[in-house]
């Protein structure tokens, strides 16, 4: 049995993919300084598998804890989710997103690179494309300045690992994901933003809850057939499951080379109208909405070509936009519920 490590296992990625690892068979180490997530999720995680991950609170970016950890434990890989995500935040606070993103990153790959650790999966973004020139987007699409520092972090952070790689035989994959949204149908586990969300459909759902009481539509004068933006919007289990794909081809040594990249997304773009209809109609819940100003730093239009990611992680999503939304408001009617 394998032993895979899952930084920011707790955090709404990390959580389902640990789901995923634990059903597929690995044996799983989760560190996380919950900084982002609740320790509860440790206990939904068993509800749903059976088995309580091995759990040790660790802040990545204290260099001795890290090591600490290393000394006591045997890995054989480690999916990284453990990072700041919030785009605006990271534009008032650069400096911690780079000491946490980077920094955390680069002591991971020290600890790997001392003790002959492989098999490295990374979180990246499809924020690396920026505005791509031509979609669906793939991966030879030209990398683009990044617009935010957590942006940059994404970028920064796949050079340093493609820099590792060729001087310390290490083989990693970079996920670059696009929009991941949903729950787990049991409902355990789903994504807990704090305060109020800057995502789109944790925004929805909490204005379907009426816990907002209005959404914000971000520009409807985009070139776009409804003039609202278009994303590709992936169920976190789908993309969870891509996690367990591209660690099966680097631990059977598929991969051709020791640094690769894939888009995971469902290739299938929608815009933010489309999504309030589609919301709208798989749940029966009538949202409030009006249109406002474009929000800086956004794109028209990001959806994934899926074709290498396809072929070479033997992978593709299995949900519908509907299951996911639905999904995301059985969360949503959840949280509401623990709280009334
Ligand atoms: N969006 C919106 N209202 C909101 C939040 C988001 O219209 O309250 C739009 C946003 O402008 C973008 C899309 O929804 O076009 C997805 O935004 P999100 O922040 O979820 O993800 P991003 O693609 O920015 O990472």
């Amino acid at each position: 049995m394998k032993t895979i490590l899952v930084t920011g296992g707790l955090g709404f990625i990390g959580s389902h993919t640990v789901v995923e690892l634990q059903n597929s068979g690995f044996k799983v180490i989760v560190i996380d300084n919950l900084s982002n997530s609740r320790i509860e999720v440790l206990d939904s995680i068993t509800k749903i598998t059976g088995t309580k991950p091995n759990f040790h609170k660790v802040d990545l970016r204290n260099k001795k804890e890290v090591k600490n950890f290393f000394d006591l434990n045997i890995i054989d890989g480690i999916i990284h989710f453990a990072a700041f995500k919030a785009v605006g935040e990271s534009v008032e606070k650069p400096l911690e997103y780079y000491e946490n993103n980077i920094g955390s990153l680069v002591y991971l790959l020290q600890e790997m690179r001392d003790r002959n650790i492989d098999n490295f999966i990374f979180s990246s973004s499809c924020t690396v494309y920026g505005q791509a020139d031509k979609l669906p987007i793939t991966e030879n699409a030209p990398i683009k300045p990044a617009e935010s520092p957590y942006g940059n972090t994404k970028q920064i952070g796949e050079e340093i690992i493609k820099d590792s790689c060729n001087a310390h035989k290490l083989n990693a994959i970079a996920l670059r994901y696009f929009n991941p949204i949903g729950a787990h149908e049991s409902i355990e586990i789903g994504e807990l933003p704090l305060g109020i969300p800057q995502n789109l459909i944790p925004y929805v759902t909490q204005t379907a809850a009426g816990i907002r009481s209005q959404l914000s539509i971000f520009g409807d004068d985009y070139e776009t057939p409804d003039g609202t933006a278009i994303r590709d919007y992936i169920h976190v289990v789908d993309l969870a499951k891509a996690h367990i794909a591209a660690l099966k081809r680097l631990l059977n040594k598929d991969n051709e080379n020791n640094f690769e990249y894939y888009n995971i997304g469902t290739g299938k773009g929608s815009s933010v109208l489309e999504i309030i209809t589609a919301f709208q109609n798989s749940t029966g819940k009538i949202l409030n909405y009006k249109t406002v100003e474009r929000r800086t730093g956004d794109v028209t239009a990001a959806y994934a070509d899926t074709t290498i990611a396809n072929e070479k992680l033997n992978w593709k999503t299995e949900k519908t936009l509907e299951e996911a939304l639905r999904s995301a408001w059985n969360w949503q009617e959840k949280q509401s519920n623990n709280h009334s």
